[in-house]
């Protein structure tokens, strides 16, 4: 759907994208370089297994965006919400275009594991939450529970679509030498995976634990703040979710 020499059009969109990038239709369109067609094909199924799985969970719609892949020599001029390029191979997503987009690099920076079968459809799905709990406005919150939640939800469709997470569970290493919320930035970027590591295992914990009830009810909490949520406001925001005995299943966990 692209015209010569401007940038593809998304339904109801503009600006979004490269030039030259073309579209999968889908319910979120994967905009890509041309030569990337196999790897947005693989996207779009995750994408589209993501939307489905969010959607049913949370109580809202999903959100109207794109998706963008972005071959390695276009990173530079990928939409961003600040001037300077982002590092290389780490996926994000930015409100700085219309329709809001999901940028996703042709090849994930070194430092994203482990690797396995799982790594890019829960980068992904980590992705969509994000873009589902910002389809409105939210206050800011340690980056603890802000990251938990896109890590459970991304545990959480992999539940849903029958994804076996044991194979890239077994690889995580479980001590980095901090907790979810002892970790502090700016950190390197191992340590921030290790973060990241321990959020989806701690995630896990809380879906074997309360079932994926707690996801709806965190994202409706986070929705109803209108203030800044600090340390303690953010635990008892995520023991309410969790349930009657989440604040004693936090304590208990190594990960917290
Ligand atoms: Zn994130």
């Amino acid at each position: 759907m692209g015209r010569a020499g401007s940038a593809v059009e998304v339904p109801g969109g503009r600006d979004t994208v490269l030039p030259g990038y073309e579209s999968l239709a889908e319910n979120i369109p994967v905009l890509h370089a041309p030569r990337l067609e196999a790897k947005a094909r693989e996207i779009g199924g995750y994408l589209g297994e993501g939307y489905t799985a969010l959607s049913g969970m949370l109580s809202v719609g999903p959100p109207k965006i794109a998706a963008l892949l972005v071959a390695d020599e276009d990173w530079r001029e990928a939409p961003r919400d600040n001037a300077r390029p982002y590092p290389p191979g780490l996926p994000y997503f930015t409100r700085s275009a219309e329709p809001p987009v999901l940028v996703l690099p042709e090849n994930l920076a070194p430092v994203f594991g482990p690797r396995t079968q799982a790594t890019l459809p829960l980068t992904v799905w980590h992705e969509l939450a994000h873009a589902f709990l910002l389809s409105r406005e939210v206050v800011r919150t340690p980056a603890w529970l802000g990251e938990f939640v896109p890590q459970a939800a991304s545990a959480a469709v992999a539940r849903r679509v029958g994804l076996s997470l044991d194979a890239h569970l077994s690889q995580i290493e479980g001590e980095p030498g901090f907790t979810v919320r002892s970790f502090r930035a700016p950190a390197g970027p191992e340590d921030q995976m290790s973060f990241q590591n321990l959020l989806l295992l701690l995630g896990i914990g809380a879906l074997e634990r309360f079932g994926e009830g707690f996801l709806p009810r965190i994202f409706d909490a986070l929705w109803e703040e209108d203030e800044i949520v600090d340390g303690a406001r953010a635990e008892t925001l995520l023991a309410g979710a969790l349930g009657p005995d989440g604040r004693e299943w936090l304590a208990s966990r190594r990960e917290f």
